[in-house]
């Protein structure tokens, strides 16, 4: 049925369907969970050799001395690991902590606190400003609320963030400082930038000389066929664009491995690897360097990291497809919902009829399941068009998810054809 275009008593009759179908689905009582991109048990036990691959002799047998202090942008044998694995040169590279955010959170701290290579501190500024890709990470957003940054929506294109504003923006407003990215598999719309996207960011000509580009590219290996989205080098490309310095990378295995156990990472120019290094080593002595040695003893090579990443796409992609499919068959006629179909990463991206979203999320609680808010993926908890809805279908089960996305697609028509009915 064709729910846009049809007369309001055609829609009332259908209203009373779907509510009734509604009604039958909330006696079923489920617990079910769709709300954040965790991995599920499965996924985590591919790893769990790991936790037997360090031992005291293994400790020994490299040359770096894992059990001390030291080495605060982290061991050797991880560095080479990691920035082969990310088509980087061992210098510009920190292999640190188990959290990426917690490494992005630090940045932006320091850049109020310390300035950015000799600028002002942002702090002692009036005004600090963030460009915001949506829909986005809701705790990158988070972090700029907390600490007062005003942020500004650009939209995602399918091949990136719409550049001509942020050429324009970033041009001609000093007080920004910065611009949020997820390049690949975003979060959560799964689009990976286009070449000329990443051209046109290594091209910038930002008014702020402490302006920074932060290039969060959590899914840079989660691919969930074997034909996979290519992300251009933007390190390289800021560097043949003389702004070598403008680009912030930052990564983690917390989807690879364990999330809290993994290991993150910042890429960037060696100038700014070095002046991250400085202001971190005031932080602390040094990261987890036994862990980075399981890592190391773990994986080996760069080509096992990736066949890895297939075991979890063969766990993962059933998932999404079965979401997918879902959506297809319940939304491809009627256009209630539009959707991403994403080749990685953790997230497919819906958008409802406008001003539906909040209620569909609403309708899906008190029938048991449990989605992102409604809001979450834009700055402020506020989506302008109450549209947006972010489905994470890696952690429930099978069977559990096509219980829940079922209950999505009901909810989304109720909601949907109440909006219309009114
Ligand atoms: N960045 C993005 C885009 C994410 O989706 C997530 C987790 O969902 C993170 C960062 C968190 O990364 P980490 O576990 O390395 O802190």
């Amino acid at each position: 049925m064709q729910y846009l275009y049809s007369d309001k008593s055609e829609l009332i009759k259908e209203l009373e369907v779907v509510r009734k179908e509604y009604e039958e689905i909330k006696k079923k009582g489920l617990k079910l969970d769709m709300s954040r991109g965790k991995p599920a048990s499965d996924q985590l036990d591919l790893s769990d050799g790991i936790l037997d691959c360090v031992t005291h002799e293994e400790c020994q047998s490299i040359k770096t001395e894992v059990r001390n202090y030291g080495l605060v942008d982290g061991i050797q044998e991880a560095k080479e690991l990691f920035a082969d694995l990310l088509e980087v040169s061992t210098d510009e590279i920190i292999v640190f902590g188990n959290s990426s955010l917690n490494m992005m959170y630090d940045t932006i701290i320091r850049a109020f606190v310390l300035g950015v290579d000799g600028s002002t501190p942002w702090s002692k500024l009036d005004k600090v400003k963030f460009l915001c890709v949506v829909p986005g990470y809701d705790r990158h957003f988070r972090i700029c609320e907390k600490l007062g940054i005003e942020m500004i929506n650009i939209e995602m294109t399918e091949s990136g963030p719409d550049m001509d504003t942020v050429e324009k923006l970033v041009s001609t407003d000093e007080s920004i400082k910065g611009i949020w990215n997820i390049p690949k598999y975003s979060n959560p719309s799964g689009i990976t930038y286009s070449d000329e996207t990443v051209r046109r960011f290594a091209n910038l000509k930002p008014k702020a000389k402490d302006f920074r580009i932060f290039w969060d590219n959590a899914y840079c290996i989660h691919d969930l066929y074997d034909e996979s989205d290519k992300l251009l080098n933007l390190l390289e490309e800021c560097k043949k664009a003389g702004n070598a310095d403008m680009a912030y990378i930052f990564s983690s295995t917390s989807k690879v491995t364990y999330p809290g156990a993994g290991i993150a990472f910042a890429i960037a120019s060696k100038n700014n690897i070095d002046r991250m290094k400085n202001e971190i080593s005031t932080q602390t002595i040094g990261p987890d360097k036994i862990n980075q040695l399981r890592f190391v003893k773990f994986f080996k090579n760069a080509e096992n990291i990736r066949l890895h990443m297939k075991k979890h796409a063969e766990l993962i992609r059933p998932k999404f497809e079965v979401v997918l499919d879902a959506l297809n068959k319940n939304f491809s006629e009627n256009k209630i919902v539009t959707w991403t179909n994403p080749r990685g990463g953790y997230f497919v991206s819906v958008n409802v009829v406008d001003n539906c979203a909040k209620r569909t999320v609403a309708l899906c609680k008190e029938a048991g399941v449990v989605l992102t808010d409604a809001g979450a993926t834009f700055p402020y908890g506020n989506d302008p068009r109450d549209r947006n809805i972010r489905i994470a279908p890696t952690y429930p089960t099978l069977p559990e998810l096509k219980d829940a996305i079922d209950v999505f697609c009901v909810c989304a028509k109720l909601a949907v054809l109440e909006n219309l009915t009114k």
